[in-house]
């Protein structure tokens, strides 16, 4: 059962509203003990690589896709990263309606296109960034009919809200941080008016301080300006002018929390650490567990806090990056002698 079953009656809809239904959230919240010891906090994963199309957006998308249909739309376009696009064009079939997708050529990861392009999306790749292929999206859709299904969608933050509200349902409390991957800023900004929302339900006594992490060379909630050129490996976060920067800044201050940047290198090898965890995630999700490593070392992460991280999407949909950093497969004869000699 989907979030508009489960949490409906937070969203803007009525009983006689179209709701699609994947299957989207419910996802799992798994407690990492090896790495609290390392950390000397409590802190679990938010595994939302469970998702139907292995991120996040589905959680808006499902919102915002039904929305459009109620609305009469004929179909969607989005901007995307990758994991915006593979979403929309998922949602948009189950609706029956249109997909069109803008992706900054070049710089999504491959199985993503390939979940736009198989979900029955038309995708074009823009010579140029997804801030360039956003500008774009919105300057075109009124004359192409289309309804826009990125985060400026206030569906898409209404949906992604009810990411706090499981997390709270599964922690039965609230934590004292909630860490994660900042792009355009919009999941943070959602996040945060779930929590108030449990908080004014009386469901919850406490905010927790919203932690955003960026990639060093995208960090423009860090360093307080926009970037032209973004550049990271976490091409999901690969983001020099974030639409929901206002928002996302006022969340982060009043609920005691901050912005911080972590390297490529960092990103990675969190990727490898949370890997041998046993959770596969891709590179844009690992920027939390790369800031709680850094901030450990700087003697800024407070002990025994609670910390639940956003793991933001699935890491099968980006091989390409990971598999330089993982051992080689050993091909033998097949033959007892040879396999024991390699499996030593
Ligand atoms: C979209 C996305 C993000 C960034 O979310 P924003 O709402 O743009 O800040 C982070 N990680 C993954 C995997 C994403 O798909």
């Amino acid at each position: 059962m989907g979030i508009l079953s489960r949490y409906g009656r937070f969203f803007p809809i009525s009983p006689g509203s179209p709701r699609l239904d994947l299957g989207e959230g419910n996802t799992p919240l798994v407690r990492l003990g090896r790495l609290e010891e390392l950390l000397e906090v409590q802190l679990w994963a938010k595994v939302e690589g469970a998702n139907p199309t292995g991120s996040f957006k589905d959680r808006g998308m499902v919102l915002a896709v039904s929305k459009a249909m109620e609305e009469g739309a004929r179909g969607v376009i989005c901007a995307s990263t990758g994991n915006t696009s593979a979403s929309a064009a998922a949602y948009a079939s189950a609706g029956g309606l249109s997909c069109s997708v803008l992706l900054p050529s070049g710089k999504v990861a491959k199985g993503k296109v390939a979940q736009a392009l198989i979900y029955g999306a038309k995708v074009v790749a823009v010579k140029g960034s997804f801030d360039d292929a956003l500008k774009l999206v919105r300057e075109m859709a009124p004359q192409l009919g289309l309804k826009v299904v990125n985060s400026v969608n206030p569906m898409r933050l209404k949906g992604q809200m009810s990411g706090a509200f499981e997390i709270c349902d599964q922690l039965k409390d609230s934590p004292d941080w909630l860490a994660i991957p900042v792009g355009n800023a919009g999941n943070i900004t959602a996040y945060w008016a779930g929590f108030m929302r449990y908080l004014r339900e009386g469901l919850i006594r406490k905010v927790p301080a919203m932690v955003g992490f960026q990639a060093e060379g995208a960090s423009p909630m860090v360093s307080g300006t926009f970037v032209d050129s973004p550049n990271t490996v976490a091409t999901a976060i690969r983001i020099g002018k974030p639409v929901n920067a206002s928002k996302a800044r006022w969340a982060v201050k009043i609920s005691g929390g901050f912005f911080e940047a972590v390297s490529d290198r960092e990103i990675l090898e969190a990727q490898m650490r949370l890997a041998r965890c046993g959770i596969f995630a891709e590179p844009a999700s690992c920027a939390p567990l790369a800031g709680l490593f850094k901030l450990k070392s700087q003697g800024r992460l407070p002990k025994g806090i609670k910390v639940v991280m956003v793991l933001t999407g699935n890491g099968l949909k980006d091989l390409e990056t990971p598999l330089g950093m993982a051992g080689d497969l050993l091909e033998v004869e097949a033959d007892q002698d040879a396999i024991r000699e390699v499996l030593g």
